[in-house]
């Protein structure tokens, strides 16, 4: 088992049951990764997100995939970054815990994550990546006979190097 980084589309990942969608409140579709989740999966996916009566910042949602080809989109709500001192570390590394709460729940061994609120939601890269390893990281070490991969899919080189050095940092120096 490794936490692993890879540089790509989440969309087209093949080889997990779920992908983390970095959804907004209303769970009804946006820009970035989202509004590819959605454009990938189909109007369907909108259907039952529709039912969900959104998602507060820093919680998760779990639906079916769709046109897919993973089972299971997980949606999660990271904060907008307001300067940090408005509860932004903490929002945003529930975001991840509860994502994998919810991979736990319902059997799902591996899972893919973006990076959560880099992009609109403007989280400074570096911050984020340290919160999002750790947390995800920490979870895993209380987990670790449940999961199989956990994957970070990173979109440009810039996120996934931040991502990397975390990693080298703190989990293979340990
Ligand atoms: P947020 O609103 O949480 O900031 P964004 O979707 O704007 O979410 O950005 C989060 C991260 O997802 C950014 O690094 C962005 O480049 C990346 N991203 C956008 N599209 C995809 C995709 N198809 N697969 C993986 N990551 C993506």
């Amino acid at each position: 088992m490794t936490i692993e980084t890879v540089l790509g589309d989440i969309t087209k990942q093949t080889d997990v049951e779920a992908i983390v969608n970095a959804a907004n409140n209303s769970l009804l579709g946006g820009g970035g990764v989202d509004g590819a989740i959605h454009r990938a999966a189909g109007r369907e996916l909108l259907a039952e997100c529709r039912t969900l009566n959104g998602c507060e910042t820093g919680e998760a949602k779990i639906t079916s995939a769709y046109k897919l080809p993973c089972k299971y989109v997980i949606h999660t709500v990271g904060p907008i970054y307001r300067g940090g001192n408005s509860g932004e570390p903490q929002l945003l590394a529930n975001a991840y815990k509860n994502s994998m709460k919810l991979a736990l729940q319902n059997k799902i061994r591996t899972i893919a994550f973006p990076s959560i609120s880099t992009g609109v939601y403007s989280y400074p890269l570096e911050e984020a990546a340290e919160i999002a390893v750790t947390t995800v990281n920490d979870f895993y070490m209380e987990h670790q006979n449940e999961f199989d991969c956990i994957r970070f899919v990173l979109f440009d080189s810039r996120t996934k190097q931040a991502y990397d050095n975390v990693i080298d940092r703190i989990i293979l120096s340990s």
